[in-house]
């Protein structure tokens, strides 16, 4: 399936130049629900389902995410998703949930995904209500370097809280939402209506930001995982601001001295303070509980 990608994207661009193909690739009409087997239901979002599915042809197995248009537009996120589609179709890492494609019909837009057999993570830290020091090390380490590979790219994600975390077949983490990223830096406020419990400082604040507030999130991410809540909770949204801008940060007992440490290399208030991404598999704590 990867290999008839690629060989397509170099007809597309060898052919670019005389004809219409290559438009007719970037609007999405390359595949089609015919090209799918749809199987069972793996989830429901916001805007629709996903389905595994397996492309006839190769046999390669996908997840396919069906957004009803009607549901998009009343929400007002078209913008959002063609970010979205934009972002993730560019971006190749172990730890990043690949997007192969997307179609449409009248009706639907169908995004063509990795299939990430692991399922989602948050239901997983809801079930054990934290994670080992072991789990959580290497966790913490790969997101570092796929959001640090992002960053090469100069792509910021900005919204990597459990809900967007999958897991693939070997357990392994996968950042698989892009909906908020941007390319950086920015100043749009417009993450601020769901929960804050996840922004930096600077984003609460509503000033300009810049990739530092992945590093933030996953210091969020560390404590929450390690401690089962995330560190800035609050009764309603300005007791978290105040506790976030203040970085009000206070460790249960039973959190490792050289994890703390890391924590509070990641949760700097000022963003270029913060810890560097690629320091992160390096730290003390995570080579303590690592193989590798
Ligand atoms: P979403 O619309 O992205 O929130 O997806 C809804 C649910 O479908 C998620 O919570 C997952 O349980 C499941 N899901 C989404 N994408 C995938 C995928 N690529 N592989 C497996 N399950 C998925």
């Amino acid at each position: 399936f990867e290999a008839s990608l690629a060989a397509e994207a170099t007809i597309t661009l060898a052919s670019s130049s005389t004809n219409s193909r290559h438009s007719e690739a970037e609007k999405g009409q390359r595949w089609s629900l015919k090209d799918f087997e749809i199987g069972k239901p793996l989830g429901r979002g916001k805007f629709g389902s996903v389905y595994l599915a397996r492309e006839k042809r190769t046999k390669y197995i996908v997840a396919i995410k069906v957004l009803q248009k009607s549901q998009l537009l009343k929400a007002g996120v078209e913008h959002q998703l063609r970010r979205e589609i934009e972002i993730q179709s560019h971006l190749r890492h172990a730890n990043i949930l690949r997007m192969y494609g997307y179609f449409y019909d009248n009706k639907r837009i169908y995004l063509i995904l990795e299939y990430s057999p692991g399922g989602e993570l948050y239901k997983k830290l809801t079930t054990r209500g934290r994670f080992s020091e072991g789990t959580t090390a290497q966790y913490i380490s790969d997101l570092a370097l796929a959001l640090n590979y992002c960053h090469s790219k100069h792509v910021i994600h900005r919204d990597i809280k459990p809900e967007n975390l999958l897991l693939g077949a070997y357990g392994e983490i996968k950042i698989a939402d892009f909906g908020w990223s941007v390319h950086a830096p920015t100043s749009r406020r417009n993450t601020l209506c769901g929960t804050l419990d996840y922004l930096p400082p600077e984003m609460v604040e509503g000033r300009e930001h810049d990739e530092n507030v992945d590093v933030w999130c996953l210091g969020v991410l560390l404590y929450e995982f390690l401690t089962g809540a995330p560190p800035f909770e609050a009764e309603g949204h300005s007791a978290t601001y105040r506790r976030i801008s203040r970085v009000d940060l206070v460790f249960p007992r039973g959190v490792a001295e050289d994890a703390q440490d890391l924590i509070r290399k990641l949760l700097v208030k000022e963003p270029n303070k913060r810890m560097c991404l690629r320091n992160v598999p390096k730290h003390p704590w995570i080579l303590r509980n690592t193989a590798s």
